[in-house]
C-alpha cells in the first residue's frame, strides 16, 4: 500500500472510531417471557450478532467503537451475565445464557440520547438451539413526493410498489421463521441515503427494493432484477441509473455524517463488500429464476444486470432491486394494476428470497435445518386457493400434506406448505 493510500485510510479509520462509545443501558421487561436489553451509541454502527452453543451466549460485535467502562452486570433467567469488552476498536458485547432462547437481530434505534442498540429475548422451553427469525428488508420504491414513473393507465410507480412490497409483507409475515421489515409503509417520502441506512437500523438480513420503472419507448416491457455496481451493465441500466444519478446528487448534500458512511466502509472492509455483492447476486440469479416461471411476467433481461443504484450500496446486507415491468408500457401497466399481477411479482420474490436463504442458511434460523416445507400461519379470510396461489403450489397438495380433506381452516393453524 502506498504511503498516501495509508494515510488516507488512517484518516478515515480516525474519523469512525472518533466517538463511538458504547455503553450499557437497561433491561426491560416486554413480557412474561420476553426483554429487551439495551446498550447506547452513538452512532450507527456496523454490527455482528450470532449465537453460539455450550454454553448457550448471544453475541453482538460492534465494529470501530469503544466502550465508556467495562461491562459486567447479572441478571434474572435467563440471562446469566451480560458483559462487555473492548480491544483495538471493536467491541464485543456477551450475552450469557442459563438455557437457549429465540431472540431477534438487535436493532439500532435513533433517540434524543444517541443510538439505542435492543436485543430482544424470549423464553421458549422448546427450543433445541438459540434461533432466530430471517429479517427481510422490503423497500417499496419512490414514495412521497416521488411519485416514479407515471403509467400508460396513469397508474404511479410509488402506488404500485408499495403494493407489492405490502403483499410480499403479508406473506413473509404469516410464513414462521421469517420477520419483514418495510423500509416505508404508507406515502411516505424517504431518501435513499435513509432507505439503506433504514435497512442497517433494522438489522435486515437482506434487501430488496421493489420499482416498476418507465422508458421513453413504449414497446420496452418485462421484469428485470439489478444489484449494485459502479459500472452499470447495459443501456437500460446506464439510462436509469442517470436519472438516478441526478437525484443522488440532491441525497448527497443531505447525508448526515453522524449516520454510518457506507463509502468510507467500503474502503475499510474490501472483503465484507465483496462477500455482499457475491451475496446479492446469487439472491437475484434466485429472485430472477421464479419470475421466469411465473406465467403472468415476461422477463426484460434473462441475467441478473448491474446498475450504480444507491439504495443497494450497503456494504454487508445483500441487496436487489426489482423491476417489475415498465409501466410506460401498456401490457405491464395493464398487469401491474392488477392484484394478480403485482401479487405474482411479491410471490416471485419471495420464492426466491426462500430458495436462496434454503441454499445459503443463516445459522440459527429455521433455513439451517434444511426444511423440506413452509410453515404458514391461517389467517382470517384466508382460503386455500388464494394461499396455494401465493405459494405457488395447488390445493390438492396442501390438502394432502396436511390431511384436510374437506375439514376447513381456521385462523392460527398452522398448516405446511412442500417447498
Ligand atoms: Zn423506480
Amino acid at each position: 500500500m502506498n504511503k498516501n493510500k495509508f494515510l488516507y485510510l488512517c484518516l478515515i479509520l480516525s474519523a469512525f472510531v472518533r466517538g463511538n462509545e458504547v455503553s450499557f443501558s437497561e433491561v426491560t421487561k416486554l413480557d412474561a417471557d420476553t426483554i429487551q436489553i439495551s446498550f447506547l451509541l452513538e452512532k450507527v454502527s456496523y454490527l455482528k450478532s450470532y449465537s453460539l452453543v455450550n454454553p448457550s451466549r448471544l453475541v453482538i460485535d460492534v465494529y470501530n467503537s469503544k466502550l465508556n467502562s467495562e461491562i459486567n452486570e447479572a441478571y434474572n433467567f435467563p440471562v446469566r451475565k451480560i458483559s462487555a469488552t473492548s480491544e483495538e476498536g471493536l467491541t464485543r458485547i456477551v450475552i450469557d445464557l442459563y438455557e437457549f432462547v429465540r431472540w431477534e437481530k438487535p436493532v439500532q434505534i435513533k433517540t434524543d440520547k444517541g443510538i439505542l442498540l435492543n436485543l430482544v429475548i424470549s423464553k421458549d422451553k422448546k427450543l433445541k438451539k438459540n434461533t432466530r427469525d430471517i429479517v427481510i428488508g422490503i423497500d417499496a420504491g419512490h414514495g412521497g413526493k416521488y411519485p416514479g414513473a407515471v403509467g400508460s393507465n396513469n397508474i404511479l410507480e410509488k402506488d404500485v410498489t408499495l403494493l407489492i412490497a405490502k403483499e410480499l409483507e403479508r406473506t413473509l409475515r404469516d410464513t414462521q421463521g421469517y420477520r419483514p421489515v418495510m423500509i416505508r409503509d404508507g406515502d411516505e417520502t424517504v431518501s435513499l441515503n435513509d432507505r439503506y441506512q433504514r435497512a442497517r437500523q433494522y438489522a435486515a438480513d437482506i434487501l430488496v427494493s421493489v420499482h416498476a420503472d418507465g422508458f421513453r419507448l413504449a414497446s420496452v416491457k418485462g421484469a428485470s432484477v439489478f444489484i449494485w455496481s459502479e459500472e452499470a451493465s447495459s443501456t437500460v441500466a446506464l439510462n436509469l441509473s442517470e436519472k438516478q444519478r441526478k437525484r443522488i446528487q440532491a441525497d448527497i448534500k443531505n447525508l448526515k455524517t453522524e449516520d454510518f458512511n457506507e463509502d468510507q466502509a467500503r474502503v475499510l472492509y474490501p472483503e465484507i463488500y465483496i462477500k455482499k455483492i457475491q451475496q446479492s447476486e446469487a439472491l437475484g440469479i434466485k429472485i430472477l429464476d421464479q419470475l421466469k416461471s411465473d406465467p403472468f411476467t415476461k422477463i426484460h433481461k434473462k441475467n441478473v444486470e448491474y446498475a450504480d443504484f444507491r439504495v443497494l450500496k450497503s456494504i454487508d446486507i445483500p441487496s436487489v432491486l426489482v423491476e417489475s415491468g415498465f409501466i410506460t408500457n401498456p401490457e405491464d401497466a395493464e398487469r401491474l394494476k392488477k392484484k394478480k399481477g403485482r401479487r405474482m411479482i411479491a410471490r416471485s420474490i419471495f420464492l426466491g428470497i426462500n430458495d436462496y436463504f434454503i441454499e445459503n442458511p443463516i445459522e440459527g434460523t429455521f433455513a439451517e435445518d434444511n426444511p423440506s416445507h413452509l410453515n404458514y400461519e391461517i389467517q382470517k379470510g384466508d382460503v386455500l386457493s388464494e394461499i396455494a396461489i401465493r405459494f405457488g403450489v395447488t390445493v390438492e397438495s396442501i390438502s394432502k400434506t396436511n390431511n384436510l380433506d374437506n375439514k376447513s381452516i381456521y385462523p392460527g393453524q398452522i398448516i405446511k406448505i412442500e417447498i
